[in-house]
């Protein structure tokens, strides 16, 4: 057998467009910049300005286009991959990452608190998928889309309602997906990053009680750096995942394995 394996050209991504939802920050910046690394044009997508994560691009040496988009409001996310191929060209990879989280013991949790963590983490993230695909399968070209799931997918938590439904809801559906559309030339797969120091923990953070716990239980013995996922999106992005479909990938410092 020839050494068809070539490390080096299997996870480039030159000549891919990638767009990254809410990468202004956290994992989101963190990918979007492994992503560039590799070689990808990168397409930021937020409610806030993105000129941090174009800067860090730029001065990187790679290419950055911003996108305004508020997720949580339905005309902008249907319209959303249509526009941004229209101003820029052809998308191949897409990373679902914009997430949020509220807070409340679940005798408390309110129902706005379940409906707009639900609409953002679930059901945006279907719809974006869905236009996605269409958007590749119209042009008969190969899509891969990553969805950004969570330690939440796999476990019940605490005073989280809303996330863990919507967590769980993205692993289900990174699955379905994969069923429907491996077949398709797309490959949908999902990211389970552990605990990551990000906007999304800093509550947690600062509570010492439940920081220790957390770190206590993490075999690598520390908290993820949002770069840490970086290796692990540019993996799912590239040919080198070609025949990965519907994984929920842990990156998670040991977390699940205890
Ligand atoms: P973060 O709060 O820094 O990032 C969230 C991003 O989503 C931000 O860029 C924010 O601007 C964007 N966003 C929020 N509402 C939006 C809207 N309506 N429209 C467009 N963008 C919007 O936190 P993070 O930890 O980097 O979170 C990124 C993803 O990672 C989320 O899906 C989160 O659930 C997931 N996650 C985080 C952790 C962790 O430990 N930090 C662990 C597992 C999964």
């Amino acid at each position: 057998m020839a050494l068809s394996f070539r490390p080096a050209s299997l996870f480039q991504l030159e000549g891919k467009r990638a767009l990254v939802t809410g990468a202004n920050t956290g994992i989101g910046q963190a990918i979007a910049l492994a992503l560039a690394g590799a070689g990808a044009e990168v397409i930021a997508v937020g409610r806030s300005s993105m000129a941090q994560t174009e800067a860090l691009i730029k001065d990187g040496g790679g290419t950055c286009r911003t996108f305004k988009a508020d997720l949580g409001i339905p005309a902008e996310r249907q319209a959303l991959i249509e526009q941004a191929a229209g101003a820029f060209g052809p998308i191949d990879i897409l990373v679902n990452n914009a997430g949020i989280i509220r807070r409340a013991e679940a005798l408390e949790f309110s129902e706005q608190d379940w409906d707009e963590v639900m609409d953002l983490n679930l059901k945006a993230v279907f719809f974006l998928a869905q236009s996605f695909a269409k958007h590749v399968l119209a042009r008969a070209g190969r899509g891969k889309i990553i969805n950004i799931a969570s330690l939440l997918s796999f476990q019940g938590g605490i005073r989280v309602a809303s996330y863990t439904a919507s967590k769980g809801g993205v692993a289900g559906i990174t699955r379905l997906l994969a069923c429907e559309w491996a077949a398709k030339g797309l490959n949908v797969n999902a990211i389970a990053p552990g605990y990551v120091v990000s906007n999304n923990t800093e509550a947690l953070r600062a509570d010492p009680a439940r920081n220790a716990a957390i770190l206590a239980r993490i075999p690598a013995g520390r908290w993820a750096e949002p770069a840490d996922i970086g290796g692990a999106a540019v993996f799912l992005a590239s040919a080198a995942a070609d025949y990965v479909h519907g994984v929920i990938l842990p990156v998670d410092g040991g977390w699940l394995a205890r």
